[in-house]
């Protein structure tokens, strides 16, 4: 599931990168086919005609989810369009610079034929190492003056940088967005927002570290909502669900900005208090248990109400994460034992 979403991310990060390569390609070539008239080289205007319509044409077919024949017409586009400036208006033009941008398209592109990527990267080559053989001398159509032909050429050397740096900066940013996407499902409850039980555990083993350098307490509050099987039985699993998040919202607001909260079980709920001792734990966890007693759950016309149990310790020195949990654990059951809705702290 998690690798599928992965792959899902990716593979919208790259059509994105496309539809952006399309617009902006477009764009560029509007501008080029007035510079190209205004310079006298007619024949390039009218090639850049048609890399506009090329570009235009892959946009659409983008929007229609025909990718394979929009990437087809952005690689005729290119690889066409460099053939002719360089037959037009001479190798010198450097307009073969532009096969280069497409290695790292090709390089990042989604593809179910795995002989794809190969394949059209060895073509690639062959066909810029058969253009500077074949066309590095021959006469151009459009003659340009020298010092026009190296303007062009260092302007298309500068847009080649740019365009490089432009899709790597977008394929990075893309790449990011869906790293931390992945970041926040691999570490959050899905129905309650929370952190899940391992990144808190992690959270925790970090925290019993940073302890072993700088004293000061650290406190757990584990807590279980009290009869919630009736809840489930009574009202339906979804009524149950709802509950939950409300408990949840209910127990992030109430806390402390510092603590770290996460569902640590089905109805249960772990909470990290760094830098609180016993007293202070105690104190948080008796405002929790008030605040989620007056809590009010609209379901289905209905309101439902439910109370907490919460056990309370503190991490001792020198012991593992798991020692002051199971020690909140017990606090906990005693609390439900005698009576449930109340705070209970471990014995000093
Ligand atoms: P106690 O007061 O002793 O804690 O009783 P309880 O009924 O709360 O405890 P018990 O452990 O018997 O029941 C927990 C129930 O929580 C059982 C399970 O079906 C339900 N549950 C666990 N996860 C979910 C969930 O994600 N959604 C819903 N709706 N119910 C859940
Ligand atoms: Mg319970
Ligand atoms: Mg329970």
């Amino acid at each position: 599931m998690k690798d599928k979403l992965g792959k899902r991310n990716t593979s919208t990060a790259f059509w994105g990168l496309m539809y952006k390569v399309a617009a902006v390609a477009g764009a560029t070539h509007v501008m080029f086919m007035g510079l190209f008239y205004e310079l006298g080289a007619h024949t390039l205007a009218k090639v850049n005609l048609g890399s506009v319509l090329l570009f235009a044409t892959s946009y659409v077919c983008l929007k229609k989810r025909l990718n394979l024949l929009a990437v087809a017409l952005i690689l005729l586009e290119v690889i066409g369009h460099a053939l002719l400036a360089v037959r037009a208006i001479g190798w010198d033009s450097g307009f073969h610079y532009y096969l280069l941008v497409v290695v790292p398209v090709l390089v990042i592109s989604k593809t179910r034929i795995p002989a794809f990527k190969p394949i059209m990267l060895v073509a690639l080559l062959l066909i810029y190492l058969g253009m500077d053989k074949v066309m590095r001398d021959l006469p151009p159509y459009d003659v340009l003056t020298a010092q026009t032909l190296s303007g062009l050429r260092y302007f298309n050397i500068t847009v080649t940088f740019l365009l490089l740096t432009y899709l790597s900066g977008i394929y990075l940013r893309l790449v990011t967005k869906a790293e931390k996407e992945l970041r926040v499902l691999a570490t959050t409850d899905p129905l309650t927002q929370l952190l899940n039980r391992r990144s808190l555990m992690e959270i925790a083993e970090y925290e019993v570290v940073r302890r072993k350098r700088h004293e000061g307490p650290l406190a757990f509050i584990l807590a279980d909502i009290d009869h919630f099987k009736s809840i489930n039985d009574q009202y339906g699993h979804a009524a149950g669900d709802a509950v939950l998040k409300a408990v949840s919202q209910t127990l992030r607001q109430a806390s402390r900005e510092q603590d770290s909260i996460a569902r640590w079980g089905g109805e249960e709920f772990l909470i990290l208090m760094p830098d609180a001792a016993k007293d202070m734990a105690i104190k948080v966890a008796e405002r929790l248990r008030q605040q989620v007693q007056a809590l009010e759950v609209p379901f289905n016309g209905t309101v439902i109400q439910v109370s907490m149990t919460f056990g309370v310790s503190t991490h001792r020195h020198d012991e593992v994460v798991d020692a002051p949990i199971n020690r909140a654990d017990t606090a906990l059951y005693q609390g439900k034992v005698s009576g449930r809705n109340q705070v209970v702290a471990e014995p000093d």
